[in-house]
């Protein structure tokens, strides 16, 4: 490593933001990185701890070489850095941004001082690999004349791509929007993720060999049996996308819609689509409620903002979590503690623990108002679920213009794709494998948040690889140089 007293000489510094002022102005990402000089600094605060927390379970889900690649920056060594990182990670300049990082949760260095800023090192090797031309298109020099279909274009369905077109297979995306991407195309906002980094990914992906066919919803308009006759392996990469409603009095309201509905919308606006008038779904002028206090709320928290809504209030049914870690979720777990997202930090009301009761309606069968009351959280023995009650003489109504719900998912679409197969679900509702990622029918394998779960990127990357190295083993009858577990790299000369 570097410099030993690299931790003791620096404070922690993260890159700014433009002013809120300047940057609810427009869909734009925001974020003022840091000069070189204090990047270097903040790689030199890795502090040869023995024993990396940051890459180990309780850190980074695709076991990151963190302590390697903070000494190659610090070493200013940046190619070997770029080689560092991308031996784990198909996607750093999408983790780099969007990831809540637990790698920095469980730092060494975060026991006493501000942990080091893993993240925003990690997007710096990424940009900087891209300005140096070391990121270019790594096309296999092999062909195993194996084919494999991945249906879902999201990053679980990408990793697995990029790594079996490594291994030299003939790989195809069939997505069913209009656009690749998943989520990170039509979920996450402009403002976090801007698109033409992912279309960059994608053009890359598409000289190395990769074919994408967008408009093909597969159960839909194009037949599952097609797709399992016309291929060797068929990865299901879906996605978690039936979100969770609230069938409540009134929930037939105009004005209510899910916040998929609008955070797409919005995206396909900022891209230049011209969305029809009637369909139009926007927060300007009107007061916003915003159900549910997670990411996708936080999302149209800031869409909202950004669209010049008159107020914002953001209400969640969980109780508001400590400032600090608590004895619950001790070092080096990742803490559930309360957090303001830079959304939420430009200018929202937030409220906790609050259950919606009923919708009210005004004439034209618009909403106008929710009624709602104040619950606590018993937690009881530990044994079973927490429960709540509601406080008597808590209740209170707020006003609403448009209301949006954003409590997350449930579980996959079952209809279409996955009926027509007969897929085997788990208890909530995902498609279910085995410890190969694979399915109850033959040579169909699963990987992201249609097996896991709503989840994050960071996951659904490292499903997308895991998955990858079981499906080419089906295929190749061993899998030598795809990797195994995390950590391990995919050489380029795969035998
Ligand atoms: C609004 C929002 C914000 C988020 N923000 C963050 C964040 O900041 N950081 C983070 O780490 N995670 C975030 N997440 C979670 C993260 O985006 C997901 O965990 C991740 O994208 C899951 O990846 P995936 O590839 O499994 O599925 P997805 O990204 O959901 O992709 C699935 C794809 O499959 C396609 N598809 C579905 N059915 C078919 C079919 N039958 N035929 C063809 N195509 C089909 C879908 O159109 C979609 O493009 C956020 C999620 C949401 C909803
Ligand atoms: S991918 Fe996420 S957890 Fe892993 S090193 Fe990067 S920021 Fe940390």
């Amino acid at each position: 490593m570097g410099k030993i007293t690299g931790f003791k000489e620096f404070d922690r510094k993260d890159p700014s933001y433009r002013s809120v002022e300047e940057r609810i102005q427009n869909m734009d990402d925001f974020i003022c990185q840091v000069s070189d000089k204090d990047l270097n600094d903040q790689a030199s605060r890795c502090m040869d701890c023995g024993v990396p927390f940051c890459h180990s379970e309780y850190g980074c889900p695709l076991g990151n070489v963190i302590p390697e690649f903070n000494d190659q920056v610090y070493q200013g060594r940046w190619e070997e850095a770029f080689e560092t990182l991308f031996s784990t990670n198909n996607f750093p300049e999408f983790t780099g941004r969007i990831c809540p990082a637990p790698c920095e949760s469980a730092c060494v260095l975060g026991i006493v001082k501000p942990p080091v800023t893993i993240k925003n090192i990690e997007v710096t090797i990424s940009d900087k690999s891209y300005e140096k031309g070391y990121m270019k298109p790594r096309k296999p020099s092999f062909s195993t004349g194996k084919k494999v279909a991945i249906i879902g274009s999201g990053p679980a369905g990408l990793a697995a791509a990029d790594q079996l077109n490594k291994a030299g297979h003939k790989v195809t995306v069939f997505e069913r929007e209009n656009r690749i991407g998943g989520l990170l195309m039509y979920g996450i906002p402009n403002f976090k993720l801007d698109k033409a980094i992912v279309d960059r990914r994608v053009d890359l992906m598409t000289e190395e060999g990769v074919s994408f066919e967008t408009g093909v919803h597969v159960g839909v308009n194009k037949k599952t049996d097609e797709i399992l006759n016309d291929f060797d392996a068929v990865i299901l990469a879906i996605g978690s996308t039936k979100p969770r409603d609230l069938p409540i009095e009134g929930r037939e309201a105009k004005g209510i819609y899910f916040a998929m509905s609008f955070l797409t919308q919005n995206t396909k606006r900022v891209l230049g689509e011209t969305i029809p008038e009637d369909e139009a779904i926007l927060a300007t002028g009107k007061h916003v409620i915003v159900i549910g206090g997670g990411d996708t709320g936080s999302d149209c928290v800031g869409t909202s903002i950004r669209q010049k809504a008159a107020s914002v209030t953001q209400i969640e049914l969980l109780s508001k979590p400590p400032v600090d870690r608590d004895e619950t979720m001790p070092w080096p777990l990742y803490p559930r503690v309360f957090r303001i997202s830079s959304s939420q930090a430009e200018g929202c009301e937030r409220d906790f623990a609050v259950l919606t009761k009923r919708f009210v309606k005004n004439e034209a069968g618009e909403i106008k108002a929710l009624e709602c009351v104040r619950i606590e959280w018993d937690k009881g023995d530990g044994t079973a679920p927490p429960k709540f009650n509601e406080i008597e003489g808590s209740e209170f109504s707020l006003k609403a213009d448009l209301l949006l719900l954003a409590m997350g998912f449930v579980h996959p679409e079952h209809k279409g794709l996955l009926t027509d197969l007969n897929f085997e679900k788990d208890q909530r509702g995902n498609v279910r494998s085995d410890e190969r990622y694979a399915t109850n029918q033959e040579k169909v394998f699963v990987a992201g948040d249609v097996r896991r779960g709503q989840s994050l990127v960071v996951w659904a990357i490292s499903e997308g690889r895991e998955c990858a190295h079981h499906v080419d083993e089906y295929l190749m009858k061993r899998s030598s140089r795809l990797l195994q577990k995390k950590g391990s790299f995919l050489s380029e000369e795969a035998s």
